[in-house]
């Protein structure tokens, strides 16, 4: 039986892995951070197994000339960061130890609270915040909106938990530059896409306009709304001004929830926790993990401020094998997943292995080094940088006629991510295809700035 054989030799496929990983995390420098891969040939399911060393071997076969180093530097597609060593050991220790995230009378539960305790003093949160990790900021929008939608419910006597959605009278979410993920979590809830109504940006910016809410709020009087700030659009890294969305939802009665996915790690910073001023006094707020703390796939977190109505939303009841929800605290009471993986390690060990100041010099790097790769680019009269580089993306195009635009970052965008040097991503932003460089893996250096700026100037078609 391979897997009798399998457990005696567990220390050598442990060896035998370690070993993989160790030789791959040393490539990643050399390693083309992204490669189009179109096709592949699919692997059969195997009658008799192969057992972990053959495995291996197989998997090193059909996948190793795919593999990337998108954990490495010079990856900067999405906004989406690599992984710390300390992270790495969490991680790693997490599948050993295969615990269930959700029981609340095992470590794992302790550990979370304590991470989520570390994580609120991180962002500077004040203690009413109950935090909780989700799989990815997808799914903490969703669960942020499933709370907002139920606020909602109440404020027209409804509980739509209870009852469904049948007598609620329409749900408005409210926002200027909401990341998609807000569409499809309102596709989710049943609210339905249409039902956003977007309110216009500042004149050049991604930054709601105010006045314009203000103006759809008081033309509205007595509707409670949802409203949703961004903190860091993934084209431009705008911020809403939550502050003065914190006064506006107090004095129209609004749900405010907050997507500082990525950009809720301004708050380790000195120099742009400003950004963020006001995000206290939101009802619920995203923070993806994956992005710029530098864990691996899938985590983030949810903070929210209403423990009784998150609990009336996620609550498991009935479950008599899960203890009543009302008397003992349960994970799986206030988030969508039951079972789950324990996310949380990790992000513990990383956070101990490298603390605030850790943190706090991988914004600030990764920002100083967006800035540079910015002035290089608003430098070169070839390219045409589309918006301030406010944190950590990047966000350019090439300087010719309109109609010769699309094509030409296409295939500028092309060359640069077959170099195998860098990998960036193609977006849209004020009606001009572009490109974007996300900045957020903890291992980029002035080293690799320079690289890709070589790179992209040989790909230049000057006039
Ligand atoms: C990345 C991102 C999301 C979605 O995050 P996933 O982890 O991919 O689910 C949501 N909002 C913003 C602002 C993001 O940058």
């Amino acid at each position: 039986m391979r897997l009798t054989d399998d457990l005696k030799y567990t220390d050598q496929l442990l060896q035998l892995t370690k070993e993989f990983s160790s030789k791959f995390l040393s490539a990643t420098d050399k390693l083309a951070p992204h490669k189009e891969i179109r096709s592949l040939p699919s692997v059969s399911l195997p009658v008799a197994g192969l057992g972990g060393v053959a495995t291996l071997e197989k998997f090193r076969q059909h996948y190793g000339d795919a593999l990337t180093a998108a954990t490495g530097p010079r990856y900067w597609g999405f906004v989406t960061g690599g992984v710390t060593p300390a992270a790495l050991m969490g991680d790693w220790i997490t599948s050993v130890l295969d615990l269930n995230g959700s029981n609340s009378g095992s470590v794992a539960a302790h550990i979370e609270k304590d991470v989520v305790e570390q994580l609120r003093k991180l962002f500077g949160l004040p203690e009413q915040f109950l935090g909780a990790f989700v799989s990815g900021a997808t799914m903490a929008n969703f669960t942020g909106l499933a709370m907002a939608r139920q606020w909602i419910g109440e404020q027209q006597g409804v509980n739509i938990a209870a009852d469904g959605l049948s007598a609620v009278k329409d749900i408005k979410v409210l926002a200027a530059v909401p990341h998609s993920s807000i569409l499809k979590s309102m596709s989710m809830l049943g609210i339905g896409r249409n039902n956003l109504v977007r309110i216009p940006a500042i004149p050049n910016r991604e930054s709601i306009d105010l006045h314009a809410l203000e103006y759809y709020l008081r033309e509205h009087p007595g509707q409670s709304f949802i409203i949703v700030a961004s903190a860091g659009t993934v084209n431009t890294v705008d911020f809403d001004d939550i502050a003065a969305l914190a006064v506006l939802k107090k004095k129209y009665n609004c749900w405010l929830h907050v997507d500082a996915a990525f950009g809720g790690f301004a708050a380790c910073s000195e120099d742009f926790a400003h950004l963020l001023q006001g995000w206290e006094e939101a009802d619920s707020i995203t923070v993806d993990a994956h992005k710029w703390l530098n864990v691996p796939y899938d985590a983030a977190m949810i903070f929210a401020r209403h423990p009784a109505l998150q609990l009336s939303v996620f609550q498991n009841p009935g479950a008599a094998y899960l203890g009543d929800p009302f008397a003992s605290f349960h994970y799986s009471n206030y988030i969508p997943e039951n079972s789950r993986r324990l996310r949380a390690l990790p992000v513990w060990f990383t956070l101990q292995a490298y603390g605030q100041e850790g943190y706090r010099y991988i914004v600030d790097n990764n920002v100083r080094l967006a800035r540079k790769l910015g002035t290089y680019i608003a430098a070169e009269p070839a390219l045409k940088l589309l918006a301030p580089v406010r944190l950590c993306v990047v966000c350019f195009t090439l300087d010719v006629a309109a109609a010769e635009q699309e094509a030409a970052v296409d295939g500028l965008l092309e060359r640069i991510n077959n170099s195998g040097v860098v990998y960036m991503t193609r977006t849209v932003y004020a009606g001009q295809a572009a490109i974007r460089a996300a900045l957020v893996n903890w291992r980029t250096t002035d080293k690799d700035i320079e690289i890709v700026w070589a790179t992209m100037q040989k790909m230049l078609i000057r006039k």
